[in-house]
């Protein structure tokens, strides 16, 4: 039986810049090696355009001699064994971490083909790639370079497992398969790529991990808190077999970390506890926009009416209190499915409101984005009187399927990747596609 998987094609289309991001005038550069094709004729003879939107189309800004164009195409080789750090094309400001707090502007540098175009007054730019080239280009940009190479091993397979499986399939709608985002993979070009991670890409070339003769739904997070969370806990759609609640340790023990959340709290066996980063350079394997810190345990304290602000963000409801927070459901590694926010509304009248998902969580109890929605509320007991909350948690991300930081933490063990990938996918088998 072939190996099913959700992309047709050995080509990933990526958005890079969205009409949401509301650019209209980009510079592109490229070194003068470069083996270029593109509709726009005498390019050759320059390194650099920029490009602005105009009321015709998109002008050429630097080469007053060319007309507008409705559509501009640049490409280069982007076989994986082409691909060395910087390669490609060069854009200079493009959105990382769209929507969170550490939203910014980066450079890319891109492989493959690029098609840029107008969408609503704004420029859309479409990065059409070999899916081996990037998810070698994933892998670096979702860990630091000097990750050791088992978990970019790790790492490269399970981001070609979820971008063949195009299991979240978000952006379909929009013309293209994934953005270059955390929405989906962060995906930064070949700008940090090192040899060392060119080599776990070229070394794992076409393996994945199947389940039933089908390419798997791998989902990662960064750092589970010491139990990979269950998929039902945070996605609709009923149980998947390999994404289910374990140990991220050594060894399986009985129960689960929502049965006592203080005896988890003080569990640090774990693969992603911070002890086991305690003599490693954590900035040089974590990705290059996170925040420093290891978010394996952490204490967040948000204002009643920082949470009263974002209660009418998120619903429009007017409250003037918070009185208390009622945790309904847990998942196995201790994450909130779903709550109760009680308090008095407008008019002086006792109300409730429920708070619902991971994601709604996390978003509810923080000014941008709470690490994740394992955690217990330490000043429970005065609530009531207290003009603050304290969160108590673990882990950072849904925590469903591998743990980034787990990972990170076995490689340093000498674990090699395929067990890694046993460890966190159970019952699913690694091939080869080629
Ligand atoms: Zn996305
Ligand atoms: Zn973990």
């Amino acid at each position: 039986m072939p190996i099913s998987s959700g992309l047709n094609s050995e080509i990933i289309r990526v958005g890079i810049v969205l009409p949401e991001d509301k650019i209209q005038e980009i510079t592109i550069s490229w070194s003068a090696e470069l083996e270029l094709e593109s509709n726009v004729p005498d390019l050759k003879a320059v390194q650099s355009i920029s490009l602005v939107v105009e009321d015709d189309g998109i002008s050429l800004k630097n080469l007053s001699n060319i007309a507008t164009q409705s559509t501009i195409t640049l490409a280069c080789p982007d076989q994986v064994e082409s691909l060395s750090t910087k390669y490609g094309f060069h854009i200079d400001s493009v959105v990382a971490g769209r929507g969170f707090h550490w939203e910014k502007r980066i450079e890319v540098d891109l492989p493959g083909k690029l098609d840029i175009s107008i969408q609503d007054g704004f420029l859309k730019v479409i990065n059409f790639v070999d899916v081996e080239a990037y998810v070698a280009c994933v892998a670096t940009s979702e860990m630091g370079s000097e990750a050791p190479s088992d978990l970019l091993a790790a790492q490269t397979v399970v981001a070609r497992c979820w971008s063949l499986s195009l299991a979240e399939a978000k952006h379909l709608t929009d013309g293209y398969d994934v953005c270059n985002d955390d929405c989906c993979q962060r995906y930064q070009g070949t700008s940090y790529l090192t040899n060392h991670s060119l080599k776990a890409a070229i070394e794992t070339h076409g393996e994945v991990l199947v389940y039933d003769e089908k390419v798997i739904d791998a989902r990662y997070s960064k750092n589970c808190g010491g139990m990979v969370e269950a998929y039902e806990t945070v996605w609709e759609g009923g149980e998947v077999p390999y994404l289910i609640p374990l140990w991220d340790g050594p060894e399986q023990k009985p129960g689960y970390a929502v049965d006592d959340f203080e005896m988890h709290y003080a569990y640090d066996e774990a693969y992603c506890s911070s002890k086991r980063f305690q003599k490693v350079n954590l900035s040089g394997m974590l990705g290059k926009v996170d925040v420093s810190g290891s978010y394996s345990r952490w204490e967040q304290v948000m204002t009643k009416a920082d949470i009263l602000k974002n209660l009418k963000k998120y619903t429009g409801l007017v409250w003037s209190s918070i009185d208390d927070i009622r945790i309904m459901e847990r998942g196995p590694s201790a994450r909130i499915k779903y709550l109760f926010l009680v308090g008095t509304d407008e008019s002086g009248n006792k109300a409730e409101q429920m708070v619902k998902s991971e994601y709604g969580i996390r978003q509810m109890f923080s000014e941008s984005f709470l690490y994740s929605s394992a955690f217990v509320i330490k000043n429970a007991e005065t609530l009531g009187d207290d003009d603050h909350v304290v969160l108590r948690g673990v882990g950072w991300g849904h925590g469903v399927g591998l743990c980034q930081m787990g990972a990170l933490g076995m490689a340093l063990s000498h674990i090699g990747y395929k067990d890694i990938l046993k460890h966190y996918y159970p019952g699913t088998r690694l091939t080869s596609l080629s």
